[in-house]
């Protein structure tokens, strides 16, 4: 058979369960995979061929289901122009955005529309996109459904944003009941609003006072609460960004009673401690915060175990005035960390110290995003799949140089200069190399069925 492009890698991962690197065969014709053999017995050839030798690994391409784009509406802060070219610098070929950082949010049809428009025509990488779930708008999400979203997202506390408000514990069930009818899952940021307004403190620089005002007590109410609003309508709850340890046992116990819920964590919990945060180092600040170093390495533990099956990267980007660099105050600074493009270098850089391979990753940070937004071509390597890859010299060291990130605002990075293993020799999108002059990313819809 001969494909249009043949891949030849000494060492590949495929984002299937269990996952080990093999050297492997892969043949794209168009823009989808059409054929994956082991190298030394494969008959493949292809028009074009792509040697990879034993320096690098073949993955299939990253899908980050977690990302605020902020276009339109927010574009200072980041827009779809720079996000996708720093998702495609740094191996993700599939992002999700979410719902609330743009005007409008994404809470109705017409609502979609717009962001579709703003997007269209400037992506690197494909584009999915998530509906919000606000107090009321229950009519909205089959309409939204039908327009092709990933599913839905709702917080039970503040969200910053104040045309996205959160919604009550009752109104998270109704929802999930809602979602679950329209076979989509509900995204649930997990803090209580109701155990956060009985905390008063003004955390000023101080990073224990702010993590004092964000303890993990409210990430375990809210994914109680999540958890039974799963049990009685039967649909899927998604926790996202779970930072407290505390909840993994609660979150194991429910599936193992058939309960359906799924969570992720993120690169910052996994990679950095309230210990080494500085007084003062606002941009380290994220909701839910950065715990203490004994509750990261409970993280992952919950990815060893496999509680835990996604990482996914919460870029959740600011300008610079917004993380508050004069005053350091907490209080004050915006709550997120935008790291799309050092996403898998950090994760890989923990997970290569604790015994973990680029098969998990590609689990974590392919395979299981792209199932939990329905996204059926993406995130593995096997036939009939999207032809997404991206090619990593994972034992390469570099520094993290604020010049070379492509996202809105480098400078909002609390990783700068930091030394990490995984460099991102190549992204393949639909069978094409991305070429950051020359946007060929395309919006999804979920698959039906
Ligand atoms: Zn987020």
């Amino acid at each position: 058979m001969t494909a249009d492009l043949l891949i030849r890698a000494a060492r590949a991962v495929t984002g299937s369960p269990g996952d080990a690197e093999r050297p492997l065969a892969v043949g794209v014709t168009g823009t989808r995979i059409i054929a994956v053999e082991p190298l030394s017995s494969s008959r493949l050839s292809g028009r074009d061929v792509l040697e990879l030798g034993p320096d690098v690994v073949l993955m299939p391409g990253l899908v980050d289901s977690h990302v605020h784009v902020c276009e339109p509406g927010n574009t200072e802060w980041e827009g779809f122009a720079t996000a996708t070219r720093a998702a495609a610098a740094g191996g993700i070929t599939t992002l999700v955005d979410m719902p609330l950082d743009s005007v409008p949010t994404t809470v109705s049809a017409g609502a979609l529309q717009v962001k579709r428009t703003a997007a269209s025509g400037q992506c690197h990488v494909d584009v999915g996109f998530w509906g919000g779930v606000i107090p009321g708008n229950g009519p909205e999400l089959a309409p939204l459904a039908d327009a092709g979203v990933t599913g839905f997202k709702c917080f039970l506390a503040d969200s910053g944003s104040p045309d996205f408000p959160p919604v009550s514990p009752a109104q998270m069930t109704e929802a999930l009941g809602l979602a679950a009818g329209l076979d989509r899952p509900l995204l649930v940021h997990a803090e209580s609003a109701e155990a956060a307004a009985a905390i008063q403190a003004a955390p000023g620089r101080s990073y224990a006072k702010y993590l004092a005002t964000s303890p993990r007590g409210l990430e375990n109410l809210a994914v109680a609460q999540v958890i039974e609003a799963a049990r009685v309508t039967g649909g899927h709850a998604h926790i996202v960004h779970l930072s407290s340890s505390d909840a993994l046992p609660m979150i194991a116990s429910a599936r193992r009673e058939g309960v359906r819920i799924t969570a992720e964590t993120c690169p910052h919990y996994l990679t950095l401690s309230a210990e080494e945060i500085g007084d003062g180092e606002t941009a380290c600040k994220c909701s839910p915060p950065i715990r203490e170093a004994g509750n990261r390495e409970l993280l992952w533990s919950g990815l060893r175990d496999r509680v835990l099956e996604l990482v996914v990267s919460d870029h959740s980007p600011c300008t610079p005035d917004m993380k508050e660099p004069g005053t350091g105050d907490f209080a004050r600074a915006w709550g997120g960390i935008a790291s799309l493009q050092l996403s898998l270098p950090l994760v890989w850089t923990q997970a290569r110290s604790r015994g973990f391979g680029l098969g998990d990753i590609a689990a974590w940070m392919s395979a299981a995003p792209a199932r939990l937004a329905g996204l059926t071509a993406k995130g593995r390597i096997a036939e009939g799949y999207d032809a997404d890859f991206c090619v990593l010299a994972p034992d390469e060291p570099f520094a993290v140089d604020e010049g070379q990130l492509h996202h809105k605002h480098p400078a909002t990075t609390p990783y700068a200069g930091r030394r990490l293993y995984g460099v991102v020799r190549a992204s393949i999108l639909r069978g094409q190399k991305i070429d950051l002059g020359q946007p060929h990313g395309q919006l999804l819809s979920r698959d039906a069925g």
